[in-house]
């Protein structure tokens, strides 16, 4: 019988992300407690959390206050539904204050429980709403390659890696992805920003053209794509999309799931880059994480037509048992509270400045491609070769190299492929910034080292 939880680890539990093969050798990290932006292990070591757990721990991992929100609505009402007209305290004032905060006019809020599955309802809500409206040929929906989602049937087909289609028999016909706004990786040579955001406008525009505008209901894009490598668009890239979905009449759904609730130094990534959307998904950093939670916040020209019981066309079949839960209702309601009078968007956007401005320094380094990002949340890519932009001949090895180096060091980061990614509690100090780039200079030099062998 295995006795230390490693080995419980590997002789019971299939991770998410994980080959299964390589984690019976190497065994898990476990991870014990936090404090602040730090985590530590059973050992005691402890690590500089830089993902904020999965870019979502925006109050860092011992928020009491947070704690205490969950444990008086446990007693209050550990749970009740949202069904069939039924509702709670909890969910009836989150859907006011996300209503009240969304950064353009937003009408209703429906609520799920993770990121992948608000997704989904989104695509059933459009569905629906194509019905309603007489328009059944109105279903296909266009996302963007390096695009991130979820990983459910119909949010990993919104999805745009391969990694996440492979194996799956994945997309679902009617999901159809358009090119990313990754000017390094994607333009081409000599090609400006402002030229490569035209051509990407263009071809959205052109494959509208060929499917049908009367076929498209809606466009999904990440303000600023994380899962994908941090991509950060360039700087007209949202107007000139915007332009082609308001043309055929395209409805724009913004996930915020990670750029939500400050990450890119504003409250949501659709202020930072004046994207005015019909619905806005948001998870991750609502509760902190500390409570499984997400929500859909719409406008009525997404909603109107879903009310609409002229059209017969039956009651709305879809809801989750923990939908708006009211623990985490009650968690995502001090969370935002707390966020607002500890004034943590500007203290993202200051310390995000300074973050930005620290990691920049790396990008003389001969490994260091890139460095890009927004607010508290960025990329450093690694390449062997900086003219050619190629790393090491497996897509993603130097990166694992790295984040198990830096991880070495006490700081934990993830690397999609070969792009390091830094995605900080929004709580995180000047001083944590320091200690964080100071460990990526150092992790680079050994990064080198290894390169040599
Ligand atoms: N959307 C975005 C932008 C995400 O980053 C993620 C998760 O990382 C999801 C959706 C999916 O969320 P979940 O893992 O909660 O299903």
């Amino acid at each position: 019988q295995p006795n230390s939880q490693e080995a419980r680890d590997v002789a019971y539990q299939l991770h998410a992300y994980t080959n299964a093969r390589s984690h019976q050798q190497a065994g898990p990290l476990v991870i014990e407690r936090g404090e602040g932006p730090y985590v530590f292990d059973a050992a005691g070591k402890r690590y500089l959390e830089a993902m904020a757990g999965l870019w979502s721990v925006g109050l860092g991992f011992s928020e009491k206050r947070l704690v205490d929100a969950a444990h008086r609505q446990m007693q209050a009402l550990p749970f009740y539904h949202t069904f069939a007209s039924r509702s709670h305290g909890p969910s009836i004032d989150l859907a006011e204050k996300l209503v009240k905060m969304a950064p353009v006019p937003m009408s209703k809020v429906f609520f799920t429980n993770s990121g992948s599955e608000a997704n989904d309802t989104v695509l059933k809500l459009i569905a629906y709403r194509s019905n309603a409206l007489g328009q059944p040929q109105r279903k296909k929906v266009i996302s963007r390659l390096r695009g991130y989602h979820g990983v459910t049937i119909a949010s990993a087909s919104l999805t745009g890696l391969p990694n996440n289609h492979r194996s799956f028999d994945l997309p679902l016909p009617n999901i159809l992805h358009t090119g990313s706004p990754h000017h390094y990786k994607d333009a081409a040579a000599g090609e400006s920003e402002e030229a490569f955001a035209t051509r990407r406008a263009e071809e959205l525009d052109a494959l509208i053209q060929k499917e049908g505008p009367d076929t498209i209901a809606a466009f999904f894009g990440e303000p600023v794509m994380g899962a994908g490598g941090v991509i950060v668009p360039p700087a007209t890239y949202w107007e000139k999309i915007q332009a082609v979905l308001n043309k055929y009449d395209i409805l724009l759904v913004a996930d915020e799931v990670i750029c939500g609730f400050g990450r890119t130094g504003k409250m949501f990534g659709c202020e930072t880059f004046n994207i005015r959307p019909d619905v806005l998904v948001v998870s991750k950093q609502i509760t902190s994480s500390y409570f499984p939670f997400s929500a859909i916040i719409m406008n009525d020209r997404m909603f109107e037509p879903i009310a609409d019981e002229s059209n017969k066309i039956g009651v709305l079949g879809h809801g989750f048992t923990a939908g708006g839960h009211p623990v985490g209702s009650a968690v995502a309601l001090e969370n935002l509270r707390i966020i607002e009078e500890r004034n943590l968007v500007a203290h993202a956007a200051e310390i995000g400045a300074y973050m930005q401005d620290r990691l920049r320094t790396l990008a003389d380094h001969p490994l260091v491609g890139e460095v890009r990002g927004i607010g508290l949340i960025a990329a450093v890519e690694l390449v062997l070769d900086k003219t050619r932009k190629v790393a090491a001949g497996t897509p993603g090895a130097l990166g694992g190299v790295a984040s198990r180096l830096l991880l070495e060091r006490g700081i934990i980061s993830r690397n999609m492929l070969d792009a390091l990614a830094i995605c900080p509690p929004l709580i995180v100090t000047k001083v944590q910034i320091d200690e964080l780039v100071d460990g990526l200079a150092g992790m680079l030099e050994d990064l080198k080292a290894e390169a040599a062998k």
